[in-house]
């Protein structure tokens, strides 16, 4: 009796009941609507924490479920089909707060962010500066704390964009400064409202999560100090690391997100005119990289498992995921014509709302740039035996040896088509300059998910991108 009613809880239930569990709740809780242009009713997100919406991301000796990728990545996709934001916020609970959390967090810490996460509004997580570029945050990063006593630190930060922005708290990254100098070392701060001015930010979508510019100038206590780590090159490295996993990750939101297109593209998109047909299997096609994007996560990913060695890993499924999702969003629009533009149609909410995945986790350029960089660079396994990559090595060389490759390629995969393979042999490792590096970024990223690619659909579409980025590339030297 006893274990019947233990099995009948959400963290305790077998992965297929857990799974139906949550979906039944979405269609409970979301069964009088849900209206995207306001922000989400903070009852009804309360509700969906307590069915236990959050509890894959939350290990099993907090009182989570047993360590699951794939229930991680389920979640993230069943919430994508009620919109956007909805996924987002699931996303940002769970991967930039809950996760952090429990890694670098103390017993006291924890405690206090999980009561504030399953019986209040949550938080969010504060890295963007306003005065301070996105891509160089971790060099360039003004925000700081410093001890005025041992049991006070005063903290002065500026921070903007931060999703969830006016809930309960903020892990607000900061570097310690000491004698007036700031160190190296990023640390978080889990630093409740009370000491955050917030001043909300208009945003041109996303109007279901708040968003604000958030200003701290105050002592707090100092048990607010999160240490990533002891020492500061290990420190630097796991504030990498909460990118790396959320990276990983977000295709759960974005995969969801492309079904919620196609899901709309059916219900409103009635034409028979051979040139829509054409635009939905564009969708289609982006919809079978998606898969294999998030088929890539479930399998290579565990909650409990370092992810330090994924990094360009990580950068490659952020980069396609946001891409293709946006890409197939803006189809959808085109293909409703005059009713895409309507404010507050799901089609134009899409549109909108999934734009600034694009941007946020790194800006897609940018991030196209750094697997160039990551492709050509020692892998953690070439550093831990000593290898270091030739130089004089092509890209294609680089691309059929390369471990990271090996071990995920297809066996009908090992050649590359011949027009590819010349436009790789014609390029030396290191030899690319800064523009250069994000078109030659794209086209690994493109082959590294070609090279798993089991569908038509997939492999004709990311064939076809990587020649257009190769023209792309050739006109740079024109
Ligand atoms: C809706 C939304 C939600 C957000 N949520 C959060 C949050 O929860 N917490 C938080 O702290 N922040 C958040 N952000 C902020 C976001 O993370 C940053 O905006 C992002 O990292 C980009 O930084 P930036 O705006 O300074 O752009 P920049 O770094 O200035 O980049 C602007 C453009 O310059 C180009 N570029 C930059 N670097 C390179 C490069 N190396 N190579 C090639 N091109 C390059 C790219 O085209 C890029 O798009 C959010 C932003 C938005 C819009």
């Amino acid at each position: 009796m006893a274990h019947s009613t233990l099995a009948n809880q959400p963290v305790h239930m077998d992965t297929a009941d857990f799974l139906r569990h949550i979906e039944a709740a979405f269609k409970r809780i979301f069964s009088d609507g849900l209206n995207l242009m306001h922000y989400l009713p903070e009852n009804k997100w309360l509700e969906l924490k307590r069915a236990g919406l959050l509890l894959p991301f939350l290990a099993e000796r907090h009182g989570g479920r047993k360590s699951n990728q794939f229930e991680i990545q389920e979640v993230l996709r069943i919430a994508g089909h009620y919109g956007v934001p909805v996924t987002l916020r699931t996303g940002i609970e769970g991967a930039l707060v809950l996760q952090p959390l429990i890694e670098f967090g103390n017993p006291q810490q924890i405690e206090t962010g999980l009561d504030l996460i399953f019986n209040g509004e949550g938080g969010g997580l504060a890295i963007t500066e306003p005065e301070t570029s996105g891509a160089a945050i971790a060099r360039e990063m003004q925000s700081y704390y410093e001890y005025q006593d041992n049991g006070t630190v005063y903290v002065h930060a500026v921070k903007y964009w931060q999703g969830n922005s006016q809930s309960d708290f903020l892990l607000v990254a900061a570097k310690e400064r000491k004698n007036g100098k700031l160190s190296k070392t990023i640390n978080l701060l889990l630093v409740p409202k009370q000491y955050i001015d917030y001043e909300t930010l208009k945003s041109e979508g996303l109007r279901a999560v708040r968003y604000a510019v958030n200003r701290i100038d105050a002592a707090i206590p100092a048990g607010c100090v999160m240490k990533l780590s002891e020492n500061e090159a290990a420190g630097l490295r796991a504030f990498q690391n909460i990118f790396i996993r959320s990276r990983l990750q977000l295709v759960g939101m974005t995969h969801g997100v492309m079904e919620y297109i196609i899901e709309n593209l059916r219900r409103f998109v009635v034409n028979d005119i051979k040139f829509v047909d054409h635009e939905r299997r564009q969708i289609m096609k982006r919809h079978a990289v998606s898969q294999l994007l998030y088929r890539f996560t479930c399998r290579h990913v565990a909650p409990d498992q370092a992810v330090a060695h994924q990094l360009m890993e990580a950068n490659i499924i952020k980069t396609l995921a946001t891409e293709y999702t946006y890409g197939a969003a803006q189809i959808l629009q085109k293909l409703l014509g005059a009713k895409g533009f309507e404010s507050g149609h799901p089609a134009s909410n899409i549109a909108i709302d999934i734009r600034p995945f694009t941007i946020f986790e790194g800006p897609n350029d940018m991030l196209y740039a750094e697997i160039y960089d990551q492709f050509v660079r020692a892998t953690h396994q070439e550093k831990a035996q000593g290898i270091k990559p030739d130089k004089n090595q092509t890209l294609l060389q680089r691309l059929l040896s390369d471990h990271r490759f090996t071990a995920v390629r297809l066996p009908e995969r090992s050649e590359v088509p011949a027009d590819i393979a010349g436009f790789l042999q014609q390029h030396r490792l290191g030899e690319a300059d800064a523009a250069e590096k994000v078109f030659l970024g794209k086209i690994i990223a493109r082959l590294f998910v070609w090279a798993q690619a089991d569908s038509q659909d997939a492999t004709a579409l990311l064939l076809t991108d990587v020649r257009k980025d190769m023209l792309d590339c050739q006109e740079l030297g024109v």
